[in-house]
């Protein structure tokens, strides 16, 4: 068994999804959550049985109200979701979901289906993408089809468009998640043949009456390359862990944490939305400032407990020559608010 594998157990790998690879990219300076990704461990498994569940994912009825949305677009071959693309008469192939063991054939199938010259909706296509020098299959669930010469990526999303307005985080994250669909059939297709605009398919105004909106991808599409190429090497670091370092979540609950703590970990307050593990790091990195964002830590480098902080400010404790810039800067917003207040 290879070393990856072994820091994982007996469990089957977890898939990497473009959800989890927008979220890794958005924290690229996380050692442990590379190495738990890396491993394929179920971080949701893991936070459990260290003792920090988290409620993580999309609630129940917004994952069944989703469900029921791209059942209705893809009904009698995607009948629906074709009068809202406007896309004329093309075909529709699905490639349908499969098991572990016919991974490298559906790729295969995807490959041939999209190199051809054929103009189709393509469901369930399944793509590759090497992160941190793993390769990863994607499930993405996209119809991508010929435009103009041109394939498109087509994002079903559950969250509304109201008066013509989304949730503006929603949209930013679908966006990424659509840059690395676009990424992987560039890669796969060359750049010339995927359309930098995907296109999203959301409810309109509360009800299940579908809208398509146009999202050019280019910016999350180089902030994406740029992340996954500065992503620390995850097999060097593997190599380097102690050999008893384990995710092995048949392990008591100590051995885990220990094992956790050996893997340097950069919580900020976003993992909240974005990582399993954010229950246990957010507890971990209790006290710290770097647990209050990264503006704060950008701010106050050098100095890295809130108590700390707090002893600058006041003048209780006097700042090495590294931390005399953020303690000027700790003095000066307690006189602020020492004057607010008064
Ligand atoms: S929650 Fe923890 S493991 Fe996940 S990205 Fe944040 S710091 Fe890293």
């Amino acid at each position: 068994m290879n070393r990856i594998a072994q820091l994982r157990g007996p469990e089957p790998a977890k898939r990497h999804n473009a959800r989890t690879i927008a979220a890794l990219t958005g924290n690229p300076g996380c050692s442990r959550r590379s190495v738990l990704d890396a491993a394929g461990v179920d971080k949701v498994a893991l936070a459990a049985r260290v003792g920090f569940p988290g409620s993580f994912g999309q609630s129940r009825f917004a994952l069944a109200r989703g469900n029921a949305f791209e059942a209705m677009l893809k009904a009698d071959d995607c009948e629906l979701l074709r009068s809202v693309l406007d896309v004329g008469v093309v075909g529709y192939q699905d490639l349908g979901a499969d098991d572990d063991a016919t991974l490298t054939a559906r790729h295969a199938r995807t490959r041939e289906l999209l190199t051809s010259a054929t103009s189709a909706l393509v469901d369930h296509p399944l793509l590759t993408l090497s992160v941190a020098g793993q390769t990863v299959f994607l499930e993405p669930d996209l119809i991508a089809f010929q435009s103009e010469g041109r394939l498109r990526v087509v994002e079903i999303k559950s969250f509304a468009i109201v008066d013509g307005q989304a949730d503006a985080a929603k949209v930013a994250g679908a966006a990424v998640q659509a840059a690395v669909y676009v990424l992987a059939l560039r890669r796969l297709l060359g750049d010339d043949r995927v359309s930098h605009e995907v296109i999203l398919v959301c409810p309109s105004n509360f009800s299940l009456t579908p809208e398509a909106v146009v999202v050019d991808v280019r910016k999350q599409l180089s902030t994406l390359k740029r992340q996954l190429s500065r992503l620390s090497s995850v097999t060097e670091l593997i190599d380097s862990l102690p050999p008893a370092v384990s995710f092995d979540v048949a392990l008591s609950p100590a051995a885990l944490v220990e094992s956790l703590a050996s893997v340097s970990a950069r919580y900020v307050p976003e993992c909240l939305s974005t990582c399993e593990m954010s229950v246990f790091c957010r507890h971990e990195a209790a006290g710290t400032t770097a647990s209050l964002g990264r503006s704060v830590r950008e701010s106050l480098g050098g100095v890295e407990t809130v108590a700390q902080a707090l002893e600058l400010a006041t003048g209780t404790a006097t700042p090495t020559p590294d931390q005399a810039e953020a303690a000027a800067l700790l003095r000066t917003a307690a006189r602020l608010r020492e004057e607010a207040l008064s």
